[in-house]
């Protein structure tokens, strides 16, 4: 197949031109930086709220051209709006609906660093409010490392729902839907992201998938602070955010840059997951206290969010996460399953703006 270049792409993109007829779109400035992978194409285009109509027409005709590139096998082009001022604060979680027709709520699961438990915490999470009855769906957008078709033991790729390939269906397990970029690049491929080619990724992801009715949709957040999370929170219409931390002063520090993100482009905070919490030995049944436990509820405290529960380490869990076999769903009268299924009734309770023990903060605008 034939090699893909940036400036092969650049110059069909240099043939559209801009709407408001003055150029064309790159000389416009609205292509953002171009990412090639196995003949996949990314790359997002500028737009503002007003003209959002007009640019997904546009978005049509230029995935089109692109996919006409010989070797071009996929085009995936995302519309971003411009940076803007925030928006008025929005005191509780259940202010922002989410504009994605049959999703309820989005709500993220993020961490400030790398293996501190957001994935475990994220598909536990979703089981825990299946467990509640409600209809749930994963979107796993840890681009960095999708770990979730290997958390809910699946594998395969998506099917498409209709005949021209537009849609995909979600693949499923143990009640709950999944899509993961996982699903649809090699395990071993190396991807370098920037923030516009994440969000374009997400985006296909989210709206190009046959999700059922749901209630609640987790997504797995890359981890980190970076310019790719920054983005996707300010661009998500997320209803809230968990942070997942584990006691470690060092993690706080990283969890608190994440609180800091989401409070800065005005997503509610649902709370704080303590995750490693501490460890119970098997052998003497007494409980370690690890990385010095509590740290994330008295940090919680301090900041005025709420603290959502406190999840100690267990081979279980790491065993069974391994395996595909999450905890909520393959041990539910275990412990573990039961801190989760709290940690979910505290989430549901705040996104119906309530329940928790102490009030979703107000949020500051910072500028
Ligand atoms: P992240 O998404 O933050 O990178 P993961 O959820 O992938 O983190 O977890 C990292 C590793 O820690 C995995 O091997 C997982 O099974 C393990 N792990 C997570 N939480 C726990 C826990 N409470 N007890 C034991 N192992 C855990």
């Amino acid at each position: 197949m034939a090699q893909v270049t940036q400036d092969a792409v650049l110059s069909v993109l240099k043939r559209i031109a801009a709407p408001d007829g003055r150029g064309n779109i790159v000389s416009a400035g609205l292509v953002s930086d171009i990412a090639i992978q196995d003949g996949t194409v990314m790359f997002a285009l500028t737009t503002s709220p007003q003209h959002v109509k007009t640019m997904e027409i546009l978005r049509g005709a230029v995935e089109k051209a692109v996919l006409g590139i010989p070797g071009v096998a996929k085009a995936m082009v995302a519309l971003t709006a411009e940076r803007q001022a925030p928006p008025s604060p929005q005191p509780a979680a259940q202010a922002r609906g989410t504009s994605v027709p049959g999703i309820k709520h989005l709500v993220a699961v993020a961490s400030g660093k790398g293996g501190v438990g957001k994935s475990t915490t994220a598909i536990n999470l979703a089981l825990g409010l299946h467990a509640l009855g409600l209809r749930v769906a994963v979107l796993d957008a840890d681009v960095y490392g999708p770990s979730m078709p290997k958390l809910f033991g699946l594998t395969g790729k998506p099917q498409s729902s209709d005949a021209e390939g537009k849609k995909m269906k979600p693949m499923s397990r143990y009640g709950v839907e999944l899509m993961s970029i996982g699903f649809l690049v090699a395990e071993e491929t190396p991807m370098i992201w920037r923030g516009p080619m994440v969000m374009s990724a997400l985006t296909q992801l989210l709206r190009e998938t046959e999700w059922s009715e749901t209630d609640v949709m987790i997504i797995d957040m890359p981890p980190g602070t970076g310019d790719a999370q920054l983005t996707l929170a300010q661009q998500t219409p997320l209803s809230g955010a968990v942070i997942v931390s584990t006691p470690q002063d060092l993690a706080l520090i990283d969890a608190r840059k994440g609180l800091n993100m989401f409070r800065k482009v005005n997503v509610p905070v649902i709370g704080i997951v303590e995750n490693m919490s501490y460890f119970v030995c098997t052998k003497c049944g007494e409980r370690h206290e690890i990385f010095g436990h509590g740290g994330a509820r008295e940090e919680a405290e301090r900041l005025s969010v709420p603290f959502l529960g406190e999840v100690p380490l267990d081979m279980e869990v790491r065993l069974r996460s391994d395996r595909g076999e999450p905890v909520v769903a393959t041990l539910p009268d275990s412990m573990h399953a039961s801190i989760y299924r709290d940690i979910a009734r505290h989430v549901w309770a705040s996104l119906q703006g309530g329940g928790l023990a102490r009030p979703a903060p107000r949020i500051v605008v910072e500028n």
